[in-house]
């Protein structure tokens, strides 16, 4: 089963050609972060602007790349939702002409399925059940996923995600946008255990996040360098800070799969790619036996490859989207 997916849920405009859900014969992003970095964040009218002008080469491309022809395709599939509504409709409108023109069916993508549906590309093993650690620029999830399709959320972030955080903060010591990566690359420099950050826990809810107090804690460490006077060592804050997130990532992560029973985790999105995170923890789960999955990086930020995994698991399900597909910028997982 071919088929070509698509992506603009926010600033990657994306398509790829994906055969059977893991084999990944194309994989195109057109990243519009250069643009966005002039305001410090992604301006959705932009955005969508951008979208409009790049999709049909991305597609094009990535058609070109995996040498097939629409003739070739079984099915498009599309991200439909969360995500910056303008952006998102400029992909859906996209799919949906193609789809009629082509007479292919349609499936309509949750974005982080797609993010879950990543691993699957590069574990060719990995099947159901597992546990996965979503940690994007909007989302912070732990997920039992029970079977391709059937997702529980058994956790949630109580305010900012951990992508959002890692941005917040970077911004507050001058790195720019978009701050994860670059708070992974000056966290090398630093020392981790230089400055305690809270480790924040939400009562009766074991595996929900706050990353709100850790952010402010920053925020007041970094005024108080400068009402005192001291000079701000930022490579310490940058590797202080990342710890106090993966230690709490890593122990609701690893409390999971020990309550749940389900001795399998992988984990998905934009900050999976930290490679403190994922050191810490792979080191977790080697200590406990536990099969441990993520994806390259390239497949952890937004693409479309993952869009396709999602989509053809989606397709063998049965699942098709009408030509009446809208953009569902609030679409919870597991809904349609
Ligand atoms: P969502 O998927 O929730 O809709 P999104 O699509 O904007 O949000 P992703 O593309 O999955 O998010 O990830 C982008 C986020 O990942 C940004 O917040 C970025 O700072 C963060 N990120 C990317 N690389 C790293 C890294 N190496 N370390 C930490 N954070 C990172
Ligand atoms: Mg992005
Ligand atoms: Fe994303």
């Amino acid at each position: 089963v071919l088929i070509l997916a698509i992506e603009s849920s926010c600033d990657e405009t994306a398509a790829a050609v994906v055969k059977n859900g893991r084999e990944v014969l194309s994989n195109v992003i057109s990243s519009q972060i250069a643009l966005h970095t002039l305001y410090g964040g992604v301006v959705p009218e932009i955005a969508s602007r951008k979208h409009i002008e790049k999709i049909n080469y991305v597609i094009q491309e990535a058609l070109d790349q995996a040498h097939v022809t629409l003739e070739d395709l079984d099915a498009i599939g599309v991200t439909y939702g969360p995500g910056l509504v303008g952006a998102l409709l400029v992909g859906v409108a996209e799919a949906k002409a193609i789809a009629y023109a082509a007479k292919l069916p349609l499936v309509g993508v949750h974005h982080i399925e797609g993010h879950i549906s990543a691993n699957y590309i590069e574990n060719k093993e990995l099947e159901p059940p597992f546990i996965c650690l979503v940690v994007s620029g909007g989302h912070t999830h732990l997920v039992v996923v029970k079977d391709y399709g059937k997702y529980e959320i058994i956790g949630r972030t109580r305010d900012d995600a951990a992508g959002e955080a890692f941005d917040k903060v970077a911004r507050a010591i001058g790195l720019g946008y978009p701050g994860g990566p670059k708070i992974d690359k000056l966290a090398k420099e630093g020392n981790p255990d230089a400055i305690h950050f809270p480790r924040a826990k939400v009562e009766d809810a074991p595996y929900d996040f706050s990353f709100s107090g850790v952010k402010s804690a920053v925020l007041n460490y970094l005024n108080g360098c400068q009402m005192k006077g001291e000079p701000v060592v930022e490579a310490d804050v940058a590797a202080s800070f990342q710890k106090a997130i993966c230690d709490v990532l890593v122990d609701h992560a690893i409390q999971a799969v020990k309550d749940y029973k389900i001795p399998k985790l992988a984990m998905a999105g934009g900050v999976a790619s930290n490679s403190a995170l994922r050191e810490a923890m792979k080191t977790a789960c080697e200590k406990r036996n536990i099969p441990f999955y993520y994806p390259s990086p390239i497949l952890c930020t937004d693409n479309a490859a993952m869009i396709g995994a999602a989509a053809y698991y989606e397709y063998m399900n049965g699942s098709r989207a009408g030509l009446d597909l809208n953009a569902v910028p609030n679409l919870k997982l597991g809904e349609r």
